[in-house]
């Protein structure tokens, strides 16, 4: 078949997007070949899979590629994460109703539907990319099949006591109306005002205390001062009572109250943040509410209204009741909920909680090989800041049911036997009598934190709770962003600890962010964001696979640009044309040769392709996806086309078998290694040079043996994979220099060339009289180069004999004139009128005099010509020689 003409990345996408089998990623899970695999992320289904997800799952897909070729029976799935928020904002305003206006069954229903719409829009963008994902692998966190497992682990965590419910300080979404965790709390500075109250003294002596939340006064429970401050230091163990309250609170002594913040001075909510919970619980302080769930005050004085509008409220009555002595603004850390901004409160609520084992998480994490490795020290920093459980139960309705129900008459806990799962306890009861004898339950409204499932991906992906998973378990590769290390990995690992006793993976490979063009993070409001969509339509999906690879190490943040985008297409386009080139040659196949002294071009060519292999595949297993990619490209331009093709075209002419089978190898070889990166386009070679060969992703990695006449097969790389044997009727010693001529033969073409271009002469224009000085003896003869520069060569040994001779002597006019003044023509005259040989002999000398007068060497402009073999020639100096071209 041909090759057409130019390189069109839209023809040879779609054809291969039809051509292939949808079964060709499949995981067999015999256990013949050793297991790949890969716990992939489930992404959110927003419908939009953006180029920050095309660089994780790019790197992702060169893994699976790679370890395919390299004999791995791989298991790359792919998972949806839909469960949460998002989802349910999205149903509210499409529909213009909130969730608790219609059955909780048809809004999860119309979450369902949402949800399934944005799956089949971002997997076709994955498709398009090219992404080797085992489509039957697919698991959908919605669906029954996949929550049964989360039920499952939380059936066997509370069994286990890992699991417990109690009232707790939580983290509290006021917007959403649910309990979030601490991982999805972001900490942002904000400008806020510190008010001065006055406190009234009922026994000691009164205080002034600073606080940025006046409104949280009918909730303080105490006041603290640090007991080494000499101003408050008598009144530690008196009272005082809150100004419009008139409550007597107890003054405590505490480390950790910041003498020089404020008045010194502070008042104990329950709770204005996490601080305030660490006192409660410190010094055993009564919990006063005064916050409700939506986020509007409940105490008697500012019922009903927002914090905000509570706030202002109080801050009017304090100023007329002279209680407010001050107001100073102040830069406060402040708690976001991280998928909706809204500023956080600390409430106390029954919730499901999850126990944290730190040391157990951190002995797991340090089993692990982290990539890059300072991705483990987020893990480890964020594991010590870790002060509460994991809250697990969230008060929305779009996700896993607790399978949970309490005892109407006794108020006892039944949890579901795992054999009852999957269910949901708003539809169904509990399949036995509670303890007490009744039959009448409550079912738990509350679900489950989206992560309790997307935690559990290793263990599914190893077949969890199958027995089959021990033989899977640990996974050997979690790619991730770092944005995740704290909600994703660090869950995974709790749980996999939790569950099965063992670490979920044997290492995790964390990849930095996608920036825009002005280099900053992608994001909506910076209107920076690309869509994949219209870069592959512009540029093709192997270039938008080669701008993952070279855009930085793994774990870098990697910038969107267009000039990477083009380098990639103009790559593309120079191999498709040297492979064209080289088709012309090929379609009648290659001989099997043997190498010989005669072949240092090949020889040269076939040494540096297995560096080039080597070099590629320890990047590979590095993940230094960049550098290997730049080798690549490195070797096709510079080794491959601007060099080899070059130096033989003339023997491929005469149809030369060893020119031939050397191309053939290289070419074979470099498709192969940019198989992971360019899947489409390295197809498309692949059948045209292997035309009866299945898909190159189903064939080996290169890996060569090279065998000289003397050295004999116990090559230890003979007995790893696929290795490729080639032989030469050679001895080691002889390839070794025939390889160095190959190399001294590049250096001369290329220095030819150069010679050429600087000269301007045509590449292609004919030049006679090459002579190739050589300071030792060309082995076995010097190879025929003549066809690829275009000139006449002769090689000598030893050097030449260079003689440098003035050819011409003329007076310098500007040197003259200021000397001579007047007669500066007149001594111009003299000049041009005197023997060249003789003025060139002074020169030499220092001085010139003629006819009396006394010229300087500046006088003269000197044209000088080199003499050798008796011509005029130009000189190129070589590492080992020097080269003479005939001047005409
Ligand atoms: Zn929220
Ligand atoms: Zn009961």
């Amino acid at each position: 078949m041909a090759i057409p003409k130019n390189f069109d990345h839209q023809y040879i996408e779609s054809k291969w997007f039809t051509a292939w089998d949808s079964d060709m990623y499949r995981y067999s899970g015999e256990g013949i070949k050793e297991r790949f695999i890969i716990d992939t992320p489930p992404p959110y289904p927003t419908g939009n899979f953006h180029l920050g997800n095309a660089l994780n799952w790019c790197y992702i897909d060169f893994i699976a590629r790679y370890k395919r070729m390299k004999g791995y029976d791989v298991k790359f799935p792919q998972g949806w994460d839909c469960h949460g928020l998002p989802t349910e904002v999205k149903v509210e305003t499409t529909y213009n109703l909130t969730k608790n206006q219609i059955p909780r069954a048809e809004f999860r229903g119309l979450c369902e539907s949402l949800t399934r719409e944005n799956i089949a829009l971002m997997k076709g963008t994955m498709q398009r990319l090219a992404f080797s994902i085992d489509w039957s692998q697919e698991f959908v966190t919605m669906d029954k099949a996949y929550y049964v497992k989360t039920q499952k682990s939380f059936v066997q965590m509370y069994n286990n006591d890992l699991i417990y419910r109690d009232e707790h300080p939580v983290n509290w979404c006021p917007r959403c109306e649910t309990a979030i965790a601490f991982a999805e709390v972001d900490y942002d500075s904000r400008s806020t005002i510190l008010y001065h109250l006055f406190f009234e003294g009922s026994d000691l002596g009164s205080v002034e205390i600073a606080t940025t939340r006046p409104e949280l006064l009918s909730a303080c429970v105490a006041v603290a001062v640090n007991p080494s401050d000499e101003r408050y230091v008598r009144l530690i163990g008196g009272t005082v009572r809150t100004p419009l309250y008139n409550e007597d609170v107890a003054i405590i002594g505490d480390e950790a109250v910041d003498p020089t913040f404020g008045t010194g001075a502070v008042m104990i909510c329950t709770f204005g943040d996490k601080q305030d919970v660490r006192w409660w619980k410190k010094h055993n302080l009564p919990l006063k509410k005064v916050i409700g769930k939506d986020g509007r005050m409940t105490d008697q004085r500012y019922g009903g209204l927002t914090i905000g509008e509570a706030k202002e409220r109080i801050i009017g009555d304090l100023f007329e009741s002279k209680l407010l002595k001050k107001q100073e603004r102040v830069e406060q850390n402040v708690g976001f909920h991280d998928r909706c901004k809204t500023p956080i409160e600390i409430l106390s609520e029954s919730q499901w909680f999850v126990k944290i084992d730190k040391d157990a998480i951190l002995a797991r994490a340090a089993e692990i090989e982290w990539i890059p490795s300072y991705s483990f020290h987020r893990l480890k920093n964020w594991t010590a800041s870790v002060e509460w459980d994991w809250c697990i139960s969230r008060q929305r309705i779009f996700a896993t049911p607790i399978p949970v129900w309490y005892c109407d008459r006794c108020g006892r806990v039944v949890v579901a036997e795992e054999s009852w799962l999957p269910l949901d306890p708003t539809q169904e009861a509990p399949r036995c009598l509670c303890e007490c004898g009744s039959s009448s339950f409550a079912p738990e409204y509350d679900v489950l934190d989206t992560w309790m499932d997307s935690s559990l991906s290793a263990l599914n992906a190893a077949g969890w709770p199958n027995a089959q998973y021990k033989r899977q378990f640990p996974t050997q590769l979690r790619p991730q962003g770092h944005d995740i290390i704290r909600t994703w990995a660090f869950y995974t690992i709790l749980r996999s600890d939790a569950l099965v006793g063992s670490k979920p993976w044997e290492r995790v490979i964390v990849n930095g962010m996608v920036l825009g063009e002005d280099n900053q993070k992608m994001s909506k409001s910076l209107g920076n964001i690309i869509a994949p969509e219209s870069v592959i339509e512009q540029y093709g999906t192997d270039a938008v696979r080669q701008w993952a690879a070279i855009g930085g190490s793994v774990g870098s943040d990697v910038p969107y640009n267009t000039k990477d985008l083009t380098a990639s297409s103009r790559f593309l386009t120079k191999l498709w044309n040297v492979f064209r080139f080289a088709m012309l040659h090929l379609t009648e196949g290659v001989q099997p040769v043997t190498y010989g002294v005669q072949n240092p071009s090949e020889i040269w060519l076939i040494y540096n392709l297995v560096d080039l292999v080597e070099s590629v595949t320890s990047s590979m297993d590095r993940f230094a996806f960049d550098e290997a990619l730049k080798e690549i490209r490195s070797f096709v331009w510079s080794t491959l086309a601007d060099h080899y093709v070059e130096a033989v075209k003339g023997r491929l002419y005469e149809r030369d078998a060893y020119s031939l089978a050397a191309l053939y190898l290289a070419l074979d070889a470099i498709v192969k290694l940019l198989a992971p990166f360019c899947p489409f386009f390295a197809e498309e070679l692949f059948s045209h040079i292997n035309p009866s060969a299945e898909s190159v992703h189903l064939n080996s990695w290169p890996a060569f043996n090279l065998r000289p006449r003397d050295v004999t097969a116990s090559d230890p790389t003979a007995s790893s994979g696929v290795v490729q044997q080639i032989t030469f009727t050679a001895s080691q010693a002889e390839v070794q220099e025939a390889r160095r001529t190959g190399e001294l033969v590049k250096e001369i073409i290329a220095s030819v060339r150069r010679y050429k271009s600087e000269q301007r002469i045509a590449l292609n224009a004919r030049i006679e009289g090459v002579f190739v000085y050589l300071n030792r003896d060309m082995f076995y003869g010097a190879p025929d180069i003549s066809n690829a520069l275009n000139a006449d060569i002769e090689y000598r040994r030893g050097k030449p004999d260079i003689h440098e001779r003035v050819t011409d002597v003329r007076p310098d006019l500007s040197s003259l004139g200021p000397r001579f003044k007047s007669n500066a023509k007149r001594m111009a005259e003299l000049i041009n009128n005197s023997p060249t040989e003789e003025i060139a002999d002074q020169i030499g000398k220092g001085s010139v005099t003629i006819d009396g007068h006394v010229f300087a060497p500046t006088d003269f402009i000197v044209k000088k010509e080199l003499f050798a073999e008796g011509m005029v020639v130009d000189v190129i100096e070589l590492s080992e020689g020097t080269i003479l071209v005939k001047r005409t």
